[in-house]
């Protein structure tokens, strides 16, 4: 089973690149955030009570689309310091790594913590980063397309720069490189030169020497 983590901060661009290597590889993808966004959001809908649906996240819609906001991002921020959510997270995580969907031979997962205490023994770790200024561009046009606004930029700015605060900040798994990861700033590259890059990286820690 091969395993490839993939963490970095909101925006870096990870979730791009580690879709496009599950499909180059044809390993099985989980999107870690949008476990914590989806028990964010299941816990606001309902009684509040995120670790009882952390429990239960096998039963979560995760298509929702409702998950990809920016206020369900927020709220998982929020939620994911709490170590009793990211206990019940950690077992369902694991499980899809060791035994990936779809028979497939590997998996990739991105989020905060993957390299660190996921998968700390995955077989390549890489993390992305990218300043917070190209990733609050990105994800304004994203959102905004041309017609977005300075003050649209703004708000998109001060809603990354919170959570990454948070995130890296935490007592719990904070989001920081592992020992044994690959660098990659993005910050000047697009994604065609990104995933060339992780494709080498791969390669080479996968060529046995
Ligand atoms: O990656 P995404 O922005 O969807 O993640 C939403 C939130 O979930 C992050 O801000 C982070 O607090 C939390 N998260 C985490 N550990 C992960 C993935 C996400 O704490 N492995």
């Amino acid at each position: 089973m091969t395993v490839i983590a993939i963490d970095g901060p909101a925006a870096s661009g990870k979730g791009t690149l580690a879709r496009r290597l599950a499909r180059h590889f044809d390993y099985a993808y989980l999107d870690t955030g949008g476990l914590y966004r989806a028990v964010a959001l299941e816990a606001h809908r309902t009684d509040g009570d995120a670790i009882k649906a952390a429990q239960n996240v096998g039963k979560l819609d995760l298509a929702d689309p409702e998950i990809k906001s920016e206020s369900t991002g927020g709220m998982a921020s929020k939620i994911s310091a709490l170590p009793q959510v990211r206990a019940a997270l950690l077992d369902f995580q694991r499980d899809f790594a060791a035994h990936p969907p779809g028979d497939k031979a590997g998996a990739v997962l991105d989020g905060r913590d993957i390299g660190t205490v996921v998968c700390p023994d995955a077989d390549v770790k890489i993390f992305i980063t990218a300043s917070v200024e190209t990733r609050a561009k990105r994800r304004f046009l994203e959102e905004f397309g041309p017609k977005g606004t300075d003050t649209d930029y703004q708000a998109i700015l001060t809603e990354l720069i919170q959570p990454d605060e948070r995130d890296m900040t935490r007592q719990n798994s904070p989001l920081k490189p592992a020992t044994n990861a690959h660098l990659l700033d993005t910050t000047n590259s697009d994604i065609e030169a990104v995933f060339e890059q992780a494709l080498k990286l791969i390669s080479d820690e996968m060529t046995p020497t």
